[in-house]
């Protein structure tokens, strides 16, 4: 399964992929095409972290030319989910975004998420949630409320992150527009 959208070059969503309502109708999802066609992909991004680390992905593939992919989960509620995005620049200077289904199994120790006491903060990406100084790896939904989550970046995932741009501008021909001004 492969999903897929196009960006302009001031990120509003110029198009989406055939099937992106029947996926979104078989789970649960409430943004249908006519939902965010020509709308900033801004809007559906939670959290100012969350928008940052994008931004750092399609800055890199705009300044350097070249595409970009990341893991994140989007678990279902019966299923935990690792999805691939591929960032790709287009000659137009927007970007496909392409979401691809890497793995899936069904959750774990579900019981243990309803006992959190209060709002947590969870990473966007691999979804380990904050105690304390650390981050640990959530084993299920962790949360009871969309309401009690704040989205943020965990380290691990910037430094992933980091590291994917860093070998990328290694082996990129034209390195240098883009060195010291990623992921600030
Ligand atoms: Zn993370």
């Amino acid at each position: 399964m492969e999903l897929y959208y196009d960006l302009s070059k001031d990120d509003r969503i110029l198009a989406v992929c055939d099937g992106w309502d029947a996926f979104g109708m078989a789970n649960g999802g409430s943004k249908f095409a006519t939902d965010v066609i020509g709308y900033p992909v801004w809007n559906f991004i939670s959290g100012l972290d969350t928008r940052s680390y994008m931004n750092s992905i399609f800055f890199f593939c705009r300044s350097q030319g070249c595409p970009l992919s990341a893991l994140y989960r989007a678990d279902s509620p019966d299923m935990i989910r690792v999805f691939c995005m591929s960032v790709e620049p287009r000659s137009d200077d927007g970007l496909r975004l392409r979401h691809e289904l890497v793995a899936e199994m069904p959750h774990w120790h579900e019981g243990r998420n309803l006992r959190h006491p209060r709002a947590v903060v969870q990473c966007s990406q691999c979804l380990s949630v904050q105690a304390g100084a650390t981050w640990r790896p959530e084993p299920g939904r962790a949360f009871r409320s969309r309401e009690a989550i704040s989205y943020q970046v965990c380290p691990d995932c910037r430094h992933h992150l980091s590291r994917q741009i860093d070998t990328a501008m290694r082996t990129s021909p034209d390195r240098a527009a883009a060195s010291g001004r990623l992921l600030a």
